[in-house]
C-alpha cells in the first residue's frame, strides 16, 4: 500500500505554485505517474503532498514558434512521437522518444517527466541508504557491486547515469528547458539543465523546490538537418539505455559543415560530446572518420568492475551516428 499523502489537482500554474511554496521540499510535482508511483508504491519516497499538474493545459501541446518549436512539458511522449512537425523536421527527438519503455508507459508517460525522472540504480531504487539517498556510501561502486548499468564518466560518490532517451536528443538539438516558480521564469540550455554528483548528488536538474519545467523549447537550428538516434539495451521494449546516441548533422558538399552529438546511459548528465564534433566538423562522414570519431567518443572513460563492455558500445554507436546519419 501507498503511504498516504493530500492530493491537489490545480488548473493553473498560480495555484500549483502557491501549493509548492506552501509545501516546500514536501510536495511532489506528479505528471504522467511512470517514475512517480514506482517511487510511492515502493516506498522509497514519502511526500506529505503531491501536486498533481495533469490538468493545467497550458502545460500541453506542441507549438510552433518563430524561431522553432514550443513543447508544452506535460505532453504525452505518444504526442511528442505523432505530431507532424516534430516527425517531418525534428525527427530526432521523435526517434528518442518512440524508443522509450512500452507503448503504455508512453501514452502516459510526459516529455518533461522523462526528463526529470530520477536515476534508475538498483539499490537507490530499492530504498537504500546510499549517498544519493542522504547516506554515507554507494553500493554499485564496491568490488561485488551491480554496476554494469553505471557509468563510464563523472563518478563522484554517485556512479549512476543519466537514463532518460529523449535527454540526449534535446541536447543534440540545443534544445532550452522553460522553468517557472512563483518568482518569474528561466530560461536554461538544456545541457545545463542537467547536474551531476559533484554539483548536488540528490539531484538529477538544476530543478528545486517549488519549480515546474513548464516547456521545452526546440530552435529551428537544427531542422531537418540529418539525424542518427540508436539506443542499445538488454531488450527491446520496457528497458532502459545501457548507452544511446543522438547526433544532429548537417552536411555540405559531402563535408560535415557542423554536427552535435549526445550519449545517454554513460554519465550522471547526457555527455555531449564536444570532442566527437571537433573532430567531424570539417571532415567526410566516410568509415575512417567515423572510426575516429567512435575512439576519441570513450577518451578519458573510466570503467568500473561490471561496464567495460559500455566503451566499445559507446565507440560503435558514435561511429555509426557518424557515419550513417
Ligand atoms: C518499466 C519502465 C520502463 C522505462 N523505460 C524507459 C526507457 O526505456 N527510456 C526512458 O527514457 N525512460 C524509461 N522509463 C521512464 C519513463 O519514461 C519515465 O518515467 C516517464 O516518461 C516519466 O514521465 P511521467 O510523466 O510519467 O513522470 P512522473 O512520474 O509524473 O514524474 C517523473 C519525475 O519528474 C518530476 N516531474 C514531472 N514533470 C515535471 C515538471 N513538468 N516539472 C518538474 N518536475 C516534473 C516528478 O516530480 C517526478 O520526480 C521507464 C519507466 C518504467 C516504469
Ligand atoms: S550509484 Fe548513486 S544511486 Fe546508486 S548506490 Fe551509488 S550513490 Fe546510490
Amino acid at each position: 500500500m501507498m503511504p498516504a499523502f493530500q492530493l491537489f489537482q490545480p488548473d493553473d500554474l498560480e495555484s500549483a505554485f502557491s501549493l509548492l511554496d506552501k509545501f516546500g521540499d514536501r510536495a511532489w510535482i506528479l505528471a504522467g505517474g511512470q517514475d512517480s508511483f514506482d517511487w510511492f508504491k515502493d516506498r522509497g519516497k514519502r511526500p506529505e503532498a503531491v501536486i498533481d499538474i495533469g490538468s493545467i493545459a497550458a502545460l500541453k501541446g506542441v507549438r510552433e514558434t518563430a524561431d522553432g518549436l514550443e513543447i508544452g512539458a506535460l505532453t504525452t511522449l505518444n504526442d511528442v512521437i505523432n505530431n507532424d512537425i516534430v516527425a517531418t523536421s525534428y525527427s530526432l527527438l521523435a526517434d528518442a522518444a518512440s524508443r522509450v519503455a512500452s507503448p503504455q508507459i508512453r501514452n502516459v508517460g510526459t516529455l518533461g517527466g522523462n526528463i526529470c525522472q530520477d536515476a534508475r540504480c538498483w539499490y537507490y531504487r530499492a530504498g537504500m541508504d546510499c549517498y544519493r539517498a542522504g547516506g554515507n556510501t554507494c553500493y554499485a561502486d564496491t568490488p561485488e557491486g551491480m554496476n554494469r548499468e553505471h557509468c563510464l564518466f563523472g563518478a563522484n560518490r554517485c556512479v549512476a547515469v543519466s537514463p532518460s532517451d529523449t535527454a540526449p536528443a534535446l541536447v543534440a538539438l540545443e534544445a532550452t528547458m522553460v522553468v517557472k516558480n512563483s518568482g518569474g521564469e528561466r530560461i536554461i540550455p538544456a545541457e545545463e539543465f542537467f547536474i551531476g554528483p559533484e554539483v548536488d548528488i540528490e539531484r538529477m536538474t538544476v530543478l528545486r523546490p517549488g519549480d515546474i519545467l513548464t516547456a521545452v523549447r526546440i530552435p529551428n537550428t537544427w531542422a531537418n538537418a540529418e539525424f542518427y538516434f540508436e539506443k542499445v539495451a538488454d531488450r527491446n521494449t520496457w528497458d532502459f539505455p545501457l548507452v544511446n546516441v543522438a547526433a544532429a548533422i548537417r552536411v555540405d558538399n559531402q563535408v560535415v559543415s557542423d554536427i552535435r552529438i549526445a550519449c545517454g546511459g554513460v554519465e550522471c548528465v547526457p555527455r555531449r560530446l564536444s570532442v566527437v564534433e571537433d573532430i567531424v566538423r570539417g571532415g567526410g562522414k566516410d568509415d575512417e572518420s567515423a572510426r575516429i570519431a567512435g575512439g576519441a567518443a570513450s577518451r578519458n572513460a573510466t570503467p568500473l568492475n561490471y561496464n567495460h563492455f559500455k566503451i566499445p558500445l559507446m565507440e560503435n554507436l558514435v561511429r555509426r551516428a557518424v557515419r550513417d546519419a
